[in-house]
């Protein structure tokens, strides 16, 4: 900054109009030198941003608000030709993951990690059992692991993980979440030999030929592992809540999203913040299973604002699966028949109809936001219907009601959607990860219409797009990349009419997701009065070219005016 305190206090001075200085309005920071998107419609760019306490001040052009708000404790940063917008928000992901995947091996396929194949794996389990001298004996974690992007779909086996690990068991989680492949030391650890039957509803993998396990355990199976894995004790929770926030503020967000929170957690979570825990902000909703006891726990009068940053936002219920594991609930069937080769296969709602009808009626009576996972037309049907039920009288009224994934929504439900003010919040990423597998499963017409944003946006719906980390991993880029391309890992495009403009695709990481959220007034874009929650990337995502986007990277993330995170 070249300007002399001196001058700017009567350009000040001249700028309001009076004789005295008004120390007051000198900004803390202004951004200048770079792009910076505003996501306000009303005042798109700006060259410079003046943040003052947290909030944003001014945001305008260079020599008005250096002269207006420049005093001599301001710093002046310079963007050096990167971009600024406002800081992203999570619209749906499992936050509570991120406690302990901070301190796992990520082995997502690539372009998010190295599991391309075996040795990739392999060696990035190596790398982390060497720089953090994990002694033997401990256990050594990995998530993201996925045999459907590895040579041929041959997936990782006890075998594999033996030959290096023989001191340390060793669980790579699947990327489904739902199971993970064991080497022997943690097999012996957790009870699974050839004399393990498998339950139903489960899977043990077996060598050919034989009973002995070969690796990979999912779903009924798994589920004892994972009630009996590590717990962080009541230091490590301040310390693993850390960790799991500086993921997402590496990807540029400063609202994190909890998407399915049973009672023990959001304890937990509580116990945490109030320790001090909190780099960002974190939304919690309560699961159904677990809402009674958290309602007991927390008076409906806590919710919906924040404490030590972190706020229970209102209440998630499921009510099908995922459309890639053909669980999802349909009114037709799937192509390709069930997931155990059953014919005229819909899926199946995970939940009775009429005890859905009363749980949303009993979360709308308390006038508390919901958030309903379906996936299939047959459970967007049952959405509405309890809708239609839950809120008779008043069906428009805003609820703060969103549709998480609304993955095969139908254009006469998005009409409905509409109608009702209820929010999709889509997944475009399936375009990339499972394009190709939707249109075997579903037929092209319906796969190119999954999360089908600009229908949405079109129909005037203000939706949101999200990763469900860990399922994906934390890209805000990818996010966009997915929204604005819909190109299928094969190379396949998924909708070409669906694609939206890199801006629709922002806001639905920003201004959409702070509305979902209920928090337009203070988050979302680049107001004066916000608060000044910024995010600096190395390249412009409204000006590169629309398949460049998933490159940029963000190089800094600020909250309440604070820099959180910087990039190495
Ligand atoms: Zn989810």
């Amino acid at each position: 900054m070249t300007l002399k305190p001196i001058l700017i206090l009567a350009v000040v001075a001249l700028a309001t109009g009076c004789g005295a200085s008004k120390p007051e309005l000198a900004a803390d920071t202004i951004y200048t030198g770079g792009d910076i998107v505003t996501v306000d419609d009303a005042h798109p760019s700006a060259e410079a941003i003046a943040v003052k306490d947290g909030k944003i001040l001014a945001v305008g052009g260079r020599s008005s608000i250096e002269s207006a708000y420049v005093g001599s404790r301001t710093t002046v940063v310079d963007l050096g030709g990167k971009t600024l917008l406002p800081a992203f928000l999570d619209p749906h992901s499992h936050y509570f993951s991120s406690l302990t995947v901070a301190n796992q091996v990520n082995v997502y396929a690539p372009p998010a990690g190295p599991g391309k194949d075996i040795a990739g794996i392999v060696a990035a389990l190596k790398q982390f059992r060497d720089e953090r001298r994990i002694p033997k004996g401990v256990l050594i974690q990995a998530y993201g692991y996925d045999e459907n992007a590895m040579p041929n779909g041959v997936g990782l086996s006890r075998d594999d993980l033996d030959l290096d690990f023989a001191g340390n068991p060793v669980m790579v989680g699947h990327v489904s979440m739902h199971g993970a492949v064991l080497n022997s030391a943690a097999m012996k650890r957790y009870g699974i030999s050839a004399e393990t039957k498998t339950p139903p509803g489960g899977v043990i993998l077996r060598k050919p030929g034989s009973n002995e396990p070969a690796g990979l355990v999912m779903e009924t199976a798994y589920l004892p592992i994972f009630a009996s894995l590590p717990k962080p004790n009541a230091e490590q929770e301040a310390e693993w809540s850390r960790a799991g926030q500086m993921l997402y503020a590496a990807a540029g967000i400063t609202t994190a999203h909890e998407g399915a929170t049973h009672a023990a957690e959001l304890a937990l979570m509580q116990r945490a913040a109030a320790a001090g825990a909190h780099v960002i902000d974190v939304v919690a909703y309560p699961f159904f299973t677990d809402f009674d006891a958290v309602l007991e726990k927390n008076p409906r009068s806590t919710w919906g604002r924040y404490v030590n940053g972190l706020k229970i936002g209102g209440a998630k219920i499921t009510l099908d699966g995922s459309p890639q594991g053909k669980t999802a609930y349909f009114t037709t069937s799937y192509l390709t028949g069930g997931p155990g080769g059953e014919a005229n296969w819909r899926g199946e709602p995970g939940f009775p109809e009429d005890e859905a009808k009363a749980f949303v009626k009993k979360v709308y009576d308390l006038g508390l936001p919901l958030n309903i996972h379906a996936n299939g037309d047959a459970a967007i049907d049952m959405v509405l219907r309890a809708h239609e039920f839950a809120a008779a009288g008043d069906l428009a009224k805003q609820r703060h009601v969103t549709v998480i994934h609304s993955q095969f929504v139908r254009p006469d439900q998005l009409d409905k959607y509409a109608a009702y003010s209820i929010t999709p919040s889509f997944y475009t990423e399936h375009t990339y990860y499972f394009g190709d597998t939707h249109i075997l499963n579903r037929g092209r017409e319906q796969a190119d219409f999954i999360s089908p944003m600009r229908a949405a946006i079109d129909k005037g719906l203000r939706p949101t797009n999200h990763t469900d980390f860990v399922v994906a991993p934390l890209d805000q880029m990818f996010v966009i990349w997915t929204a604005v391309n819909r190109i299928s890992r094969g190379g396949m495009v998924i909708g070409a009419d669906q694609r939206v403009t890199p801006l629709e695709a922002l806001k639905a990481i920003t201004l959409n997701a702070a509305y979902q959220y209920g928090e337009e007034e203070s988050k979302g874009s680049l107001e004066p009065g916000k608060l000044a929650n910024l995010v600096i990337l190395d390249g412009n995502p409204l000006k590169v070219d629309p398949m460049a986007i998933k490159d940029i990277r963000v190089v800094e993330t600020i909250k309440d005016g604070r820099t959180i995170y910087q990039a190495k």
